[in-house]
């Protein structure tokens, strides 16, 4: 009996990164088994052993970790039905062969690369299926023992009896109709010992008592011989649910060419977990409504799988960024201080030794101007350490003959305020003006530039405020002495 309890599992191949698809499959598997009470399985499928990368696995569990989609049981999180890696459970792979050779729905193949190439050219000549012949399957158990002995390779198939409808029931798709002739004697067994992802899929989702399996629309083919699989074991069939495809913007399947599609490349470009999952929840699935904003609890009590769709979802980089913006805006403070403090960390231009208060004062004035938290760092960079060049544009703009002569006296005026708020600063900007008889203009923008460096950024006396009175003296007096 396949478990009561909705049991989900996201199931990848460690190819090295974690891909965008991948991420929204495991989202909507989470997202499954939450509402439904249910649990989320992280199964790791490396039994296809030419494809091995070093450090994929702990790379995936990182990334996913990251992501905040917390596993239930998987790889270093044991529950009831592990190991959770592929790789370890050959023992059962064999074993279940093993049921399907002796009642059999599985055989010996002793055909060699060559003879199968010759067999689906002549056979594709012929206009017929290019599936496999058969050949070995009437061998005689004598013979196969002697090939078995002789060293002979093997792999063991899987016996499709040819003629026959299969059908798959899909929950996005409904009811698909293949027929048995179509499909080819699966290799279930390689000659090197491993099962191929046909038979471990199958075995595993049994044996792990998964109830439903939710994976990209890439793996609707292999579905009939998976039916098949379950039938030939006697076991119940769980349901099936296949996701649309992800495209580009021209509708080409979703490709490295086009731009990034590991989870890993937006994470280190400075996306926020809650944005990237946000935007993948919308690829292939609304809640029926525009609503686009979404965190991860949201997403949980809106999702169904009657609301995915069939059609694939373009991949829309504007919507991410615009998501990104949004998530940045509705984070606190102190979330941001963490996020912020990790830029600094990573960036070689800066020591970080502020304290909260500053940064916090950094972020208020930021916030509203950056899609990034790392824009904080980059495009407010006179926060954490004074301009070394002035922007050559803004100097030829706004740094005019007399402007050396009125920061003078502005910083003059400053050096009188005691413990100076924001109005204290633009109150010794007017005085100075009006001693100098000029427009307040004429020094505030030669202002932004000693203290920034940039035009452009919050407003200027916000930017005096924030980095304090001695500073401000200090970048008024370099930027009279580096520009005259
Ligand atoms: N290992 C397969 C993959 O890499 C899993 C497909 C499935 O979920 O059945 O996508």
């Amino acid at each position: 009996m396949i478990s009561d309890r909705v049991r989900v599992r996201f199931a990848p191949s460690p190819t090295g990164y974690l891909h965008v698809g991948g991420l929204r499959t495991a989202l909507y598997n989470y997202l499954f088994a939450k509402k439904n009470n249910g649990s989320f399985i992280l199964r790791i499928e490396d039994t296809d052993r030419a494809r091995f990368v070093e450090g994929a696995v702990e790379n995936l569990i990182d990334t996913l970790k990251w992501s905040g989609l917390t596993i239930d049981e998987g790889p270093g999180n044991e529950g009831a039905y592990g190991p959770y890696t592929q790789s370890e459970r050959l023992s059962i792979y064999q074993e279940q062969t093993q049921k399907l050779i002796d009642s059999g729905n599985a055989y010996y193949c002793f055909c060699s690369k060559q003879r199968l190439e010759e067999m689906r050219e002549e056979r594709k000549e012929q206009g017929a299926q290019p599936v496999y012949d058969k050949h070995c399957l009437h061998l005689s158990k004598d013979q196969i023992k002697s090939n078995i002995d002789s060293g002979l390779p093997y792999v063991i198939r899987l016996n499709v009896k040819p003629g026959e409808k299969i059908y798959v029931n899909d929950l996005i798709r409904g009811n698909i109709e293949f027929d048995s002739s179509t499909v080819d004697d699966q290799v279930l067994m390689k000659s090197d010992g491993y099962p191929t992802y046909h038979l471990a899929n199958v075995v595993d989702d049994h044996l792990m008592k998964i109830t439903h399996v939710i994976r990209g629309e890439e793996w609707l083919p292999s579905t009939p011989k998976h039916v098949l699989l379950y039938k030939f074991f006697g076991w119940e069939i769980p349901g099936f649910a296949h996701l649309p495809l992800l495209l580009n913007p021209d509708r080409t399947k979703l490709s490295k060419r086009q731009g990034d599609v590991a989870v890993e490349d937006y994470r280190s470009k400075g996306y926020l977990k809650e944005a990237l999952i946000n935007f993948v929840a919308l690829l292939g699935w609304n809640a029926g409504d525009d609503r686009e904003f979404y965190y991860l609890s949201e997403l949980v009590e809106n999702f169904s799988l009657e609301r995915v769709n069939k059609a694939g979802a373009v991949f829309n980089l504007e919507k991410l960024d615009w998501l990104n913006a949004e998530h940045l805006r509705a984070k606190d403070n102190a979330d941001l201080l963490k996020l912020l403090r990790n830029e600094l960390k990573i960036n070689p231009e800066v020591e970080d030794d502020f304290t909260d208060e500053y940064l916090v004062q950094v972020i208020e004035a930021m916030r509203e101007r950056v899609k990034f938290v790392k824009e904080i760092v980059d495009t407010g960079i006179y926060f954490f350490t004074p301009p070394v060049n002035y922007d050559e544009a803004s100097v030829a703009k706004n740094w005019k003959s007399d402007s050396a002569v009125n920061l003078s006296l502005l910083n003059e005026k400053i050096a009188e305020l005691e413990n100076p708020v924001k109005d204290d600063f633009e109150n010794a900007l007017r005085h100075a003006a009006v001693e100098l008889s000029t427009g307040a203009g004429k020094i505030i923008h030669p202002l932004r530039i000693a203290l920034s460096g940039v035009s452009g950024g919050p407003g200027v006396f916000d930017i005096a405020y924030i980095l304090g009175k001695e500073e401000c003296m200090r970048r008024i007096k370099r930027a009279i002495d580096k520009l005259g």
